[in-house]
């Protein structure tokens, strides 16, 4: 449980910033819900999660809508892996070749012991 006391300080950090009086919270479950702007907060381990970007994620839904438990917080997107340009499939041709040329050389070598050892068990 939240205390009481605590969800009574509490306020929307967007609308306090703007109104010092504005930004009063509902609390419903596990949420707080700013009766001006209508963001939502979750409250998570019972740890109300007064961040921007989080009262901003859960704007759009209805209270209704909102799930019982809150999802996780959102991380930011780890960086995406850089696309395979042309530059790079070229730095990538020259190991491609060698990969290449070792397997062949390891099937010659292979072919050429087996004939060898056929060769010493018919003599
Ligand atoms: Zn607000």
């Amino acid at each position: 449980m939240v205390s009481q006391d605590l969800l009574d300080i509490l306020r929307c950090p967007v609308c306090v910033h703007n109104e010092p009086e504005g930004g009063e919270l509902d609390h419903l479950g596990n949420w707080l819900l700013c009766t001006d702007c209508g963001r939502k907060y979750p409250i998570r381990d019972d740890i109300p999660v007064m961040l921007i970007d989080e009262g901003d994620r859960f704007a759009s839904l209805a209270p209704e809508e909102l799930p019982d438990i809150p999802p996780p917080e959102q991380l930011h997107p780890a960086p995406a892996a850089p696309p395979l340009t042309g530059e790079l499939i070229g730095d990538l041709i020259p190991y491609v070749v060698l990969g290449v040329a070792g397997l062949v050389a390891g099937l010659v070598a292979f072919l050429l012991i087996r004939k060898l050892l056929q060769r010493e068990s018919a003599a």
